[in-house]
């Protein structure tokens, strides 16, 4: 039994600011070809170490292709998709026939031109293997289903956590389906539904309510007899084309109408309840003197409208000046993305004091720089082990790195599209965060995988940002339908 491997990915946007390149999908670390694929232990906690794993402990022929995956930013153009897409298939044409396809697609790709970049990517496996070769891939439940990926795939499995701790797990699921599917223990018949509706991204956090009694109802779904996988697609927001939204995706054992009917029925218990994934915006100050009140530390800000996980250009300096106007100690911004500071702090390097103008550079939502007199505690070339949960293992690279100080307040300034996802980075800076009394992060969800077990309180605050989750704000065009919240009267 042969199982081909490999996958893109990326989550696309069209408000991005931050264009995407080919050479952002080929940087050092974030690309594997299929030899460097076959060396992988498979031990981080990643959806590819999750395939190599789970076909290592089925005893079964590995095939590698080729993995990728790049910050997300703007959508690439039609150029670069090509270029990936023909990084992938040249290896599968050359190792046919294969039993099977396993990929790890973000499920939000969109290009230049093409909305739906994974079912694009599933159409073109298909087009390779035949009609009869199982395909499936795990997806981030931050995806856009379409009907391409549906068609050319035998299962989508969804990740069932944010912080998306379950990836290893999901591909590990995946694989055991793969194994039982090609040995003709089962056929998987998917089904899916597209529910015209936004999701606010504060209220996807999985341990907790109101979401978690949702996941509650996907886990009692999938305990039915003859039901293989259930999942939310909570969907991308940032995604103008008409496949953006929440959907619900379940795959039965041989029966697609009672997969139909069974995702019909999670999606209408999602629809009943829409305006329970909604939420008030919140500004900064008033976080910030809430979370003195309950005087829990540290107290975090999550500052989501500014979030590079989503594809914001992390460089609002809001609550920047929110912390300084407030002359707070032991405060810390992680992290302001500015290539410009990064290099003016390492040429003056540790120990010197240096006059620069952090963030705000690159769009007007981001707020105007603010001018800091700081002095530089750390240079780094910003690669670190990634402590976890999320992504545990893996190596994290975020570019020439400095960590600054003003008075009682830390910025670490960094050069790539990251979000702070544990304490690994910041203590490479020489920064323990266990000893802030209060933290910004560039995040909405993903900070808490790391950040969740210090907090004293945190608060996801609506700051001025590129990545408002008002989301009637946005400049959407192309919908090509009417979505929850932003018209109250859509139907489903
Ligand atoms: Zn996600």
């Amino acid at each position: 039994m042969r199982i081909a491997i490999g996958g893109i990915q990326h989550e696309s946007s069209d408000f991005s600011p931050v264009e995407t390149p080919l050479a952002e999908f080929l940087a050092d670390g974030r690309w594997f070809d299929a030899e460097m694929l076959r060396r992988r232990p498979g031990d981080t906690n990643t959806v590819i170490d999750g395939f190599i794993k789970g076909v290592r402990k089925h005893g079964v022929e590995m095939v590698p292709l080729f993995w990728s995956h790049a910050p997300s930013a703007r959508q690439p153009t039609f150029e670069t998709h090509q270029s990936l897409k023909a990084r992938l298939l040249e290896p599968l044409r050359a190792a046919l026939p294969v039993d099977g396809v396993l990929l790890s697609l973000h499920g939000g790709y969109s290009v230049q031109g093409l909305d739906d970049g994974d079912g694009d990517i599933l159409k073109a496996v298909r087009q390779l293997v035949g009609p009869d070769c199982p395909i499936m891939a795990v997806h981030d439940p931050h995806c856009n289903v379409g009907p391409d990926m549906i068609e050319n795939a035998n299962a989508l499995i969804i990740m069932d956590t944010y912080p998306h701790v379950d990836m290893a797990e999901r591909a590990l699921e995946a694989t055991a389906l793969m194994v039982r599917t090609i040995r003709g223990e089962i056929q998987p018949a998917m089904a899916w539904c597209s529910l015209p509706m936004f999701w606010a991204a504060s209220k996807m956090i999985s341990a907790e309510e109101p979401i978690r009694s949702a996941y509650e109802c996907v886990f009692e779904i999938e305990r039915r007899p003859g039901v293989l996988v259930a999942g939310i697609g909570l969907g991308y927001q940032w995604a103008d084309n008409p496949t953006a939204g929440a959907s619900t995706i379940v795959v039965t054992d041989g029966n697609r109408q009672s997969a139909q009917e069974t995702a019909d029925e999670l999606g209408r218990w999602l629809w009943e309840r829409r305006a329970d994934w909604q939420r008030q915006p919140v500004a900064p100050p008033a976080a910030l003197d809430e979370g003195e009140c309950i005087g829990r530390y540290p107290i975090i800000l999550a500052d989501q409208a500014d979030n590079p996980g989503g594809g914001a250009p992390s460089d609002n300096t809001e609550i920047l000046r929110l912390f300084i106007e407030r002359d707070l100690q032991d405060a810390a911004v992680l992290y302001i993305r500015d290539r410009e500071t990064v290099q003016t702090a390492k040429a003056a390097g540790v120990g010197a004091t240096v006059d620069v103008e952090v963030g705000g550079k690159s769009h007007p939502l981001s707020a105007p720089p603010v001018p800091m007199k700081a002095e530089v505690l750390a240079v780094s070339d910003g690669r670190f082990i990634y402590d976890g949960p999320m992504w545990a293992g893996s190596e994290g690279n975020y570019g020439d790195s400095v960590l600054l100080k003003q008075d009682g307040i830390y910025v670490a300034v960094i050069s790539e599209m990251y979000q702070p996802m544990d304490l690994a980075f910041p203590r490479s800076l020489g920064l323990d965060c266990r000893t802030l009394r209060y933290i910004c992060v560039k995040s909405t969800g993903h900070f808490r995988s790391g950040f969740g077990p210090i907090a004293g309180s945190i608060f996801n605050v609506d700051a001025l940002g590129v990545f408002t989750q008002d989301f009637a704000k946005l400049p959407f065009e192309r919908l090509g339908r009417k979505i929850y919240p932003i018209d109250p009267d859509a139907a489903w």
